[in-house]
């Protein structure tokens, strides 16, 4: 999967003008959940941040508040290197592998997003493949599939409500299967 990379400034950090290095902002909660999320289901999670080229006594800033605010110090980097998965930053436009055009214009999805939603992929495991290999059937796949992804997309409790409704509808397909089976052939052999 590799690394995701945050930004700082502006990102995980209320930032509006430089301040100092030993200024970093208040956090910004959505985005600090979002990181600790990722953290939770061991994720490789680093700083991403210009502010590495302040020197060391930057990174100790830094490490003091990933302490204050993540409960732990992340790694700090401003190398971009081919481990890193992903990029959240304020100022990043993305643009569709080997097309120059930008993410979100008509036609052009990042190749990540179609191949790997960030969202089924945490873990050891893709969603996808754990289906397909317990040979899970439409509404049973759907449960793992909303429950796998609850907390990754989105913060709501929406995932955990489909994940219900399809293990609802799974339970009602099998208790009808069943009914049916009482009160059809086996019912009248056992009748007659
Ligand atoms: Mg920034």
């Amino acid at each position: 999967m590799g690394w995701i990379g945050v930004d700082l400034d502006g990102t995980l950090a209320n930032y509006s003008h430089w301040e100092g290095e030993e200024h970093i902002g208040a956090p910004v909660p959505a985005m600090v959940s979002r990181v600790k999320a990722w953290l939770n289901a061991g994720e490789d999670v680093r700083i991403f941040t210009a502010r590495v080229a302040n020197g060391p006594a930057q990174l100790e800033h830094i490490k003091r508040w990933c302490l204050e605010h993540l409960g732990r110090i992340l790694p700090i980097t401003n190398v971009k290197d081919f481990g890193m998965a992903i990029l959240w930053d304020d100022r990043c436009v993305q643009v569709g592998m080997n097309t120059g055009r930008r993410v979100g214009e008509e036609g052009v999805m990042s190749d990540e997003i179609i191949n790997h939603p960030a969202h089924y992929t945490r873990g050891k495991f893709e969603v996808i493949d754990v289906i397909e290999d317990w040979n899970l059937d439409w509404h049973l796949g759907n449960v793992v599939k909303y429950v796998g992804r609850y907390g990754h997309k989105g913060s709501d409790l929406g995932d955990l409500k489909k994940a219900r409704w399809y293990l609802n509808r799974k339970i009602q397909v099998m208790e009808g299967t069943q009914n049916e089976n009482l009160d059809g052939d086996g019912r009248n052999e056992r009748a007659g």
